[in-house]
Parts: structure tokens; sequence; C-alpha cells
């Protein structure tokens, strides 16, 4: 083996989301990591199980933490997002909200992007208010000037871009300095790019977290979260996972890490075929704008061309003003967009979105507002879809 060759290049994401976090050899040749089920671990002597209480043995202890399926994803995570280590639990917003609490303590101040995903929202104004600690809001596009909003007891800078529902790209290393100078940690909910469109430690963050459910999973059948930490920020975070005890289980471990391994070639039609759509509807004279950073022209789209290395396939359009009932009627109607929340399936999914929740910012189209996820059907047949749609809206 010594006098081969080393390969030159660093593997891309492709070969990545193939190779990491399985280990062939070490399950009996099987490809994929099985499902290990598994709550009681037993020692083969008093001497081991006394080790082992004293923290001073490798192997595994109990079923809750270290089972392969799930130690095999959160490895794999960790390398793609650029971290130190991951920790898997049972759903985005567990991902979201745990290091919030496992980062701050009473009397600190946390801000968050005005853009927030709802639920990580009513998790800051409903619960960490009930520990003591303040929460703020900030406008999405501040960048540096966030430098006005921090406090001598601003503990965390909580990010997420593009934001949910209205897209805006956010300036992460302009913010990530400002939080850094002032001796804060940045938070960034990474689920729109996913760890392979940006890789969140080259930009200066110092957690990253995602709603596996989305992308990783792939296939509208997945609860999971991801939580990527620093050397520095690890420790803490392992430590609130712990003792809460809401590890991931192996079973959606397993479908996690095989959504992982086709996640490049899906999200690669997932942005081709949104970026057709989107060209097509931005010359409907029934769309006022297409709110899509991979597209060129569209809001943040300069920033998102500096830092991200590809899109997903959600994204919205502001219709022009028309009767809340033609709307429906055009969504009704349609064959293969099917209205859900979530995304991130092979599915296409259309929602109107009829309020965002915001405390500082603005955010009111002009006219009815679809939120969009392009799954990986033929690009055709969804044009198709969407026309007929149209021809709904304006009847
Ligand atoms: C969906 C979503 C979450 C929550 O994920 P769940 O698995 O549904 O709890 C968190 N953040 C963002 C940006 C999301 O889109």
């Amino acid at each position: 083996m010594s006098d081969q060759p080393k390969p030159k290049r660093k593997p891309g994401p492709a070969t990545e989301v193939t190779h990491l976090g399985r280990e062939p050899g070490r399950h009996l040749g099987a490809i994929n990591t099985p499902v290990y089920r598994a709550s009681t671990i037993l020692f083969d002597s008093v001497a081991h199980y006394e080790a082992s209480q004293r923290g001073e043995s490798t192997s595994l202890v109990y079923g809750l933490r270290g089972l392969p399926t799930v130690t095999d994803l959160q490895a794999a995570v960790a390398t793609l997002e650029g971290g130190y280590a991951a920790l898997a639990v049972p759903s985005g917003l567990a991902a979201t909200t745990l290091p919030l609490l496992a980062l701050t303590s009473a009397g600190d101040h946390v801000l968050v992007t005005d853009s927030v995903y709802g639920p990580t929202r009513r998790f800051c104004d409903k619960q960490l208010s009930r520990f003591g600690v303040e929460v703020s809001y900030y406008d999405p596009l501040i960048g540096s000037g966030i430098a006005g909003a921090m406090r001598p007891n601003t503990r965390v800078v909580f990010l997420e871009s593009p934001g949910s529902l209205s897209f805006e790209v956010q300036d992460v290393a302009a913010i990530a300095a400002v939080a850094h100078a002032h001796g804060a940690l940045v938070l960034l909910d990474n689920t729109w790019a996913t760890p392979l469109h940006f890789r969140a430690f080259d930009h200066g963050v110092d957690v990253a977290v995602h709603a596996g459910t989305k992308y990783l999973g792939g296939h509208s059948d997945l609860l999971i979260g991801l939580i990527v930490g620093s050397e520095a920020t690890f420790p803490s975070l392992h430590r609130l996972w712990t003792d809460i005890g809401v590890a991931a289980s192996s079973d959606d471990c397993f479908l996690a890490l095989r959504g992982l391994r086709t996640l490049a070639v899906r999200l690669a039609r997932h942005q081709a075929s949104a970026l057709r759509i989107a060209e097509w509807l931005r010359e409907r004279q029934e769309v006022a704008e297409v709110v899509y950073p991979a597209l060129p022209g569209a809001r943040g789209h300069a920033l998102w061309k500096r830092d991200f290395a590809g899109a997903c396939g959600l994204f919205g359009v502001i219709l022009r003003p028309a009767p809340k009932a033609r709307v429906a009627a055009m969504l009704d109607g349609l064959r293969w967009f099917k209205l859900g929340v979530s995304w991130g399936g092979f599915e296409s999914l259309i929602l109107p979105i009829n309020d965002a929740v915001r405390s500082v910012t603005r955010w009111s189209p002009e006219g009815p507002y679809l939120r969009l996820h392009v799954g990986l059907e033929d690009p055709d047949d969804l044009i198709d879809d969407l026309a007929g749609g149209f021809a709904r809206l304006g009847a």
C-alpha cells in the first residue's frame, strides 16, 4: 500500500457523501452501516465494568449514546461541515434549540435573526426567557451593523441563511467577525444549503445545525436533526445532549446515512429544476418577483454567489395581487405539486404563505406569496402543472 502514489485532490462532495461514515470491515463487509438496536451493553468482567464507570473504558457503555449507526452519521456530517464533531437528535427543531440551551445561562443575551424558522422563534420567546436568557431580534441583512445590537452580555448570535420563508441571504462572515470580537458565539441554521453547499466552519460559524428531515432524509419519511460543534463548543453541546437524553435512534440514523449517499445527485437535480422553473416563472405576467437567491438578478444573489457552492429546490414566488379564492383555485387543482409543510423530499410541494412573524423588520409582499419546493419530477411536467394553475388563477 505504502508505495502507491497519494491521490492529489481533496475528494469532491459527491465522493465524500458516497464514502464518509461507513467502514464495511467493522460490519461483516456490509456496505452501509447496519441498524444497531441496543440498550444494554454487556461487560465481560467486573474490572471492565468498573473501568467504564470511571470513564476509563473506550468501549460502549449504554445504547443511549455511541451506537455505530449513530456515530457513523455524526462523524460523516461533522466532516462534511468542516466542524469538530456532531450530535444526532430526533428532529431539526431539537437541533436548533439544544445549542441555545447548552451555550447560555441566566443573565445572558441572545441575538436572533428576524427571519428565523418560526418554531425556533417560539422556543426563544417561550422557553429561553423562562431560564432568564434575554432574546432580541435583528434585521437579517444587518451585516457588520450587528455591532450596534451587541450588548456586554450577548453570548450567542443566531443566524439562518437564507431565512425561513423570506430567503434573505446573510453575510455570515461579517456577522461572525463582529460577534467574535465581542466574545459571542455564532450559531447557524444551515438547513437550506446543507453542508454540501455552505461549509459553515469555513465562514466563522461556531455551531451549525441542520434539519436532516429535509434533504439529508430526502424522502419525506424521516425526522432527524444534526448539531455540529467546534472544538471549543462541543463539550457543552455533548454535556446537555447526554444530560437530556435526546440521542436520535439507530433506525433514523440509518435512514439519514442512506439519504446521505445520494445527497449530491439529488441536490444537483433539485437545483437545476428549480432554476429552470424560477426562470420560467419570472417571465409570467402573473408573477411580481421570484425570491430565489440562486436566480441571477434575484435578491441576495450576489452574496449567495460569493458564499454558496449551490442551492436547493426551495424558493418563494410573489404573485401580482389576486383574490384569495383564485389563488386557492390555482393551488387546489395542481396535479404534481402537493400542499404540505416541510420540504426536501423527492416530491414537489407548494404552500400559500399568509404571514411571517417579525419583530424588528417588515416583510409584507405586495401580492399573494407562494413557497415552492421543486422535487425530482421532470421539470416540463412541473411547468405544465403551474401553467394550468395560472389558467385557474386568471379564470
Ligand atoms: C424544518 C426546519 C427545521 C425543523 O426541522 P424538523 O425536523 O421539522 O423539526 C429547523 N430549521 C429549518 C430552517 C427548517 O426548515
